[in-house]
């Protein structure tokens, strides 16, 4: 039989029944230990369920397939799941992107540096800049986010993986935006995929969790897979079980997300009040080039918007939204809107002036007709 598609196996969720009752749903194991057999060995497998637990299996080998990965790992969130391969990397020198996840940006300073990750920032949408610093570094790991936080700059994953290899460095991607389904990293050279399972993957806002995916069984691997277990960041069956519910969607829910985007992208693309409308799908966009050619099926459901007239117009529309929610997060079903620099707090690479917008699967005339009226 020829390989399954990508929709054919996220709707499916594992594709596996469940002896013995053949359920056609993942069960939930909620065991924290396993018996041992009289001669000490554990016939079932499993030890104890801080270094695995079987309700993991289904999603963790739908994350892997999706990828093209080896094997994949669920997190307590996506920060544990980012933290685990910058802990691998410890002590050493990492380049980080300049502008990306915040909440990372800040353990990277307050937490990894002090005790030995040497972190240095690259600017995301200049290769050269890239190129050059590893060149003077010698990093062990670079880390790409793209699109990234929240300007949603390109970063050419092609090209960094292969800068990465002539100064020995391995690449580990923050793919949330992208999902599996858009970008395939490992294809791209990464060595390691991670997703604030969070947003996307699961979709609806109602669990925390992150993934690594790997290309390879390698050492870092190993070290990663030791990290979780023995650092004990995992998840919790029932979230484990919810994320796999929330991804047997996800072809569905990123289809219209990036379609809703690309129209309210291209709707205020020249509207009066904004000087920027930033997303990758516009062609006018810098990164546009390099997002067509390795994203596809479109440009993700992630955009933000700025005001001409500052940050007190900024804030005053995202007041005025009425369809959209205040709220941070993003990749759920639900629309989100969010004056990003007050957020992420002093010290934010982020513009005063841009609104940040995820953008849901609600009908596509109410988000623009939200957006209209609060632009006024
Ligand atoms: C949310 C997010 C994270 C952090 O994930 P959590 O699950 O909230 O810990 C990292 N990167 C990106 C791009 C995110 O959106």
């Amino acid at each position: 039989m020829r390989a399954k598609r990508r929709e054919t196996l996220t709707a499916q969720g594992s594709g596996r029944v469940a002896e013995p009752y053949r359920e056609i749903v993942e069960p939930i194991h909620v065991a924290t230990t396993y018996e041992r057999g009289t001669d000490g060995s554990y016939p079932g497998g499993r030890v104890y369920s801080r270094a695995d637990n079987p309700t993991y299996d289904a999603p963790e080998a739908l994350i892997a397939s999706l990828e093209g990965a080896h094997a994949a790992l669920l997190f307590a969130s996506g920060e544990a799941a980012a933290g685990a391969f910058f802990q691998a990397l410890m002590p050493g020198a990492v380049l980080a992107p300049r502008n990306m996840y915040w909440a990372l940006r800040k353990w990277l300073l307050d937490f990894a540096k002090p005790r030995g990750l040497a972190v240095e920032f690259y600017d995301n949408a200049s290769i050269d800049d890239l190129a050059a610093k590893a060149r003077a570094v010698k990093p062990r790991g670079i880390w790409i986010e793209t699109p990234a936080n929240p300007t949603w700059e390109v970063t050419d994953i092609a090209a960094a993986s292969a800068i990465a290899r002539e100064v020995g460095a391995v690449i580990g991607i923050d793919s949330t935006v992208a999902t599996p389904l858009l970008t395939r990293p490992i294809e791209l050279g990464a060595s390691i995929v991670m997703h604030s399972a969070t947003k996307y993957l699961n979709g609806h806002s109602d669990v925390i969790a992150g993934a690594l995916a790997a290309a390879r069984d390698d050492a870092l691997w190993q070290s990663i897979r030791y990290i979780r277990g023995g650092g004990g960041s995992v998840l919790g069956p029932f979230e484990s079980w919810l994320l796999l519910r929330g991804i047997r969607t996800l072809h569905l829910r990123v289809a219209c997300t990036c379609s809703n985007a690309m129209a309210i992208a291209q709707r205020f693309e020249r509207h009066p009040k904004l000087s920027h409308v930033l997303y990758p799908g516009l062609a006018s966009n810098p990164g546009h080039a390099v997002a067509a050619r390795q994203m596809s099926g479109g440009f993700g459901g992630m955009m933000s918007l700025r005001l001409k007239a500052g940050e007190e117009a900024a804030k005053a529309f995202t007041a005025k939204l009425r369809v959209f929610k205040r709220a941070t997060s993003l990749g759920s079903v639900e629309s989100l809107a969010e004056h990003r620099a007050s957020v992420e707090g002093p010290g934010t690479p982020c513009p005063a002036d841009l609104v940040r917008l995820s953008i849901g699967i609600e009908h596509i005339d109410d988000l623009i007709g939200d957006i209209e009226e609060a632009l006024g």
